[in-house]
């Protein structure tokens, strides 16, 4: 070997913990030099998008699993902790590697981070080369007739679909050239991403496998079981037709792409009907990253400015009531217990409890925005603030203001039984499926029977759910008119 073909590449590993369809790593291996995979706990404001407590639980996992499957291909994961340039610095110093690879990502703080470094580095002589992978297509890609961003969802599903398919995905490389010697690693113990007094993340493992092998068992599954009726079904909270992909999307086990060209070919036996609208589902996700891409203040902002002057409430008592799933409105309590249990929810109820949230509370999307990050393992900063501001009613393609979701009624139709309510509430159990979704209205008798004694086994609604939403409607009508 040459000097230059002993000299190693340094893989840089963020959003895209995988070995199939990863782009630079595939490029990495080509050249046939050593490749050193690192993985870097940035600060938290400094790009890789926001960590929550839940989302570190789920990290801590996939990068074990990360490294397990490079030790398969004779590699390894050196892990680093610190802002990217200072370690990538170091081992490139350590290591007298001259080329560093990775896979882009699109939020506004790791573009910032990854622009200032590619210049850096350039301007030092290395080769700095990134490669898409994140999203179905770049998110600058697509452009309005006047070249501007979407601002509604159809027309962007529109144009990513005549924009024609997403590159195929590239085959994991069995075999990854390592250095002569391994730079040093921290120990992933020492990161601390695991809770432990108390161990709020005990029953995750009973839901997910993270790492790309259970991303593409939930693929498989979700194909063999749940795609088939997805579009009627998609909708009910007790029903396994949603795919539960996104924390593996979230940090990139499995490319969108991947996703994609899995569900080609599959409308020979499934109806079309459900094989596009999961497609179309997908494709919010890149839709978000657009968003986000061109109005990185999505997270803190209202797209729409008229909701600046919109008089949110300072309600400490009622936030921490909605983030204990402890409002008295079943679904809306069931949702937030789903997430406190599992770091999931599903969307129908996501919907209704950020609604809930906002309009029935008057609490600020943004403290809803900032418990999901927390809570969540998909968490994801396009998708959240995206969704946030979509059911604030403030985003760029939003839902109505005065489409304010009624959680006894979206109850009733999305959890008919109120099998859903039943999993997360135990307490409403035994209830009657009638009154399930309003227990305040059940007879005496038949609350005694199912054991709940309201206001002591399970809460009296924190607000009346008509009067709290004249309140809303009287607030939004109030905010200024748009000239
Ligand atoms: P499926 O129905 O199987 O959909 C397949 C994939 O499409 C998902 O995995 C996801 O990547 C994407 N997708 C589906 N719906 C949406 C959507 N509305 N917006 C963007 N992408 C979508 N999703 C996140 O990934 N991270 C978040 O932080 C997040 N926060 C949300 C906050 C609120 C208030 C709401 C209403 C929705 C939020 N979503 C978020 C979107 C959506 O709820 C989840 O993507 C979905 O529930 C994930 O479940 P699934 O994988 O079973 O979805």
């Amino acid at each position: 070997m040459t000097n230059s073909e002993s000299t190693p590449i340094i893989l840089w590993f963020r959003k895209d913990l995988r070995l199939e369809d990863n782009a630079a790593l595939a490029c990495a291996a080509e050249c046939g030099r050593p490749i050193i995979p690192v993985y870097i706990l940035e600060p938290r404001e400094a790009g890789n998008g926001p960590l929550g407590a839940a989302q570190a639980w789920w990290l801590h996992h996939a990068l074990q699993a990360l490294h397990r499957a490079l030790e398969q291909a004779g590699s390894r994961l050196i892990l680093r902790r610190g802002p990217a340039d200072a370690v990538l610095g170091a081992l490139i110093a350590e290591t007298a590697a001259d080329r560093v690879f990775w896979n882009r990502r699109y939020d506004p703080a790791g573009i910032a981070v990854d622009s200032a470094l590619k210049e850096e580095m350039t301007r030092s002589g290395l080769t700095v080369r990134s490669f898409a992978g994140q999203l179905l297509h770049e998110p600058s890609r697509l452009k309005t007739g006047a070249g501007g961003p979407y601002r509604v969802y159809t027309p962007f599903w529109r144009a990513l679909e005549a924009s024609g398919e997403p590159a195929e995905p590239i085959p994991a490389p069995t075999r990854l050239a390592a250095p002569d010697s391994w730079p040093a690693s921290e120990r992933l113990e020492t990161w601390r991403l695991l809770p432990t007094k108390p161990d709020w993340a005990e029953a995750f493992s009973t839901v997910w496998t993270p790492g790309e092998a259970g991303a593409r068992q939930r693929l498989e599954d979700f194909i063999d079981t749940g795609l088939s009726g997805y579009k009627a079904r998609r909708d009910y909270p007790a029903l396994p037709h949603t795919s539960m992909l996104s924390p593996h999307l979230a940090l990139g086990e499995i490319s969108p792409a991947t996703v994609w060209h899995a569900t080609r070919g599959l409308t020979e036996r499934l109806a079309a009907e459900d094989v596009i609208h999961f497609r179309k589902e997908l494709a919010w996700r890149d839709f978000s990253y657009h968003l986000l891409y061109h109005f990185p203040e999505l997270d803190t902002k209202n797209w729409n400015e008229r909701f600046d002057a919109f008089p949110w409430q300072d309600a400490p008592d009622l936030l921490e009531r909605w983030q204990r799933g402890q409002t008295g409105y079943p679904i809306v309590d069931a949702g937030m217990r789903q997430l406190w249990r599992t770091g999931f929810m599903h969307n129908r109820v996501r919907m209704i409890v950020a609604s809930f949230l906002i309009k029935n509370l008057m609490i600020d999307w943004r403290e809803g925005e900032r418990w999901f990050r927390d809570t969540l393992v998909d968490a994801d900063p396009a998708s959240n603030a995206a969704s946030w501001q979509w059911v604030a009613g403030s985003g760029a393609d939003a839902a109505p203001f005065f489409r304010i979701f009624n959680p006894i009624s979206q109850g009733e139709k999305f959890d008919v039984n109120g099998d859903y309510v039943r999993a997360f509430v135990p307490e409403l159990a035994k209830l009657d499926a009638a009154f399930i979704h309003r227990p305040f209205e059940a007879p005496p008798a038949l609350l005694a029977a199912a054991g709940v004694k309201l206001g002591e086994t399970y809460p009296l609604p924190i607000v009346d759910h008509k009067a709290a939403r004249n309140r809303a409607m009287a607030a939004y009508q109030a905010l200024p008119r748009p000239d």
